[in-house]
């Protein structure tokens, strides 16, 4: 039998949470009776998560543990779980227990009832520090200014998808933050719903100051390659091309004058024109390999950002 349903859920020293997430997620879908998958991907872990897992799949055929060779991050490991899911439709959360099970119905439901692509959540009411809050609350703002789509939160990662716009969906790094933003540009529908959100009992958070410095910096790279990815020669291209004409023809006018009046020449300004002249060829060329450099990655196939040391069920 077909599975209809696979709910992806990216897991990282989550040991004591997994059981009860596992449980909470068997419960939310007995009433929908459709044929599902649970896939927890366990990235890296070095407590006991793995041993949990792979003791609940023994006695549950539905429970899948895609286990990946170290810690890759929520991204990669999010990825690695789509690439393996088999549904039609695909519900992604965390491990942790903040987002709720019991959700899952109703991101279903308005899926299918508008005809949507994904179905993003909104924690309305987050039970997060009010630090991680109030920066969230500037990343989310500084997100809908920089890549145009304007979703409440894109933090919150309980979502469902229709698989196939999950399937070429570039993810590493912290790019799962700005999924809704590259779906929406493919031309994806994208619907969000207020979702609960619960405060983290067990274990840590895996959200620190560095993540949040990739995260910005992956904002930019996501802008720029949307708006650059298929002609990055446009950006290096028209600057290059300025300094080429600045430094080109002003150089030519310092020659004509010397040669015709046999002035002495302005030398810093010549320096200049020379210089922006090369700077600007340069730049030209890099346009022109960056342009290479796209095509050669679009050409490879099965690039993979995770390793698989081991998958049951
Ligand atoms: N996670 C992961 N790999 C990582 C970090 C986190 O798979 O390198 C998982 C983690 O186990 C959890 C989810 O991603 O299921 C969200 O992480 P966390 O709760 O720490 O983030 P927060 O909710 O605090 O933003
Ligand atoms: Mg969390």
């Amino acid at each position: 039998m077909d599975i209809e349903l696979s709910i992806v859920i990216p897991t990282y020293n989550e040991e004591e949470n997994v059981e009860l997430c596992y449980q909470e997620i068997k419960a939310a879908l007995k009433s929908l009776g459709s044929n599902y998958e649970m896939i927890f991907v366990d990235d890296g872990s070095t407590d006991l998560t793995f041993k949990k897992l792979s003791d609940l799949s023994k006695n549950d055929e539905k429970l899948k543990v895609v286990k990946l060779r170290k810690n890759f991050g929520q991204s990669a490991a999010l990825r690695a779980g789509l690439d393996y899911a088999t549904g039609k439709t695909v519900i992604t959360m965390d491990a942790d227990l903040q987002n709720d099970p019991r959700d899952i119905p109703k991101f279903l439901e308005k899926l299918k009832k508008e005809d949507l692509d994904v179905v993003c959540g909104w924690r309305f009411d987050r039970k997060d520090p009010l630090s991680k809050k109030l920066f969230s609350k500037f990343a989310n703002r500084l997100r809908k200014r920089f890549t145009g789509e304007t979703i409440h939160d894109s933090g919150c990662t309980l979502r469902a998808y229709v698989k196939e716009s999950t399937e070429d969906l570039e993810l590493y790094g912290e790019l799962h933050r700005y999924i809704p933003a590259m779906l929406s540009w493919k031309g994806y529908r994208i619907g969000e719903i207020k979702t609960n959100h619960r405060e983290r009992k067990y274990g840590k958070t895996k959200y620190n100051w560095k993540r949040i410095i990739k995260g910005f910096l992956d904002l930019l790279v996501v802008t720029f390659w949307q708006k650059y990815s298929m002609r990055p020669i446009h950006i290096f291209g028209s600057m290059g091309i300025i300094l080429i004409l600045f430094g080109g023809i002003v150089s030519i006018y310092l020659v004509i004058l010397r040669l015709l009046y046999e002035t002495g020449i302005d030398r810093p300004l010549f320096t200049v024109s020379v210089m922006s002249l090369v700077i600007g060829i340069q730049f030209f060329t890099i346009g022109i390999l960056a342009d290479i450099l796209i095509k050669i990655y679009y050409g490879q196939n099965g690039r993979k950002n995770y390793l698989v040391e081991r998958i049951i069920g």
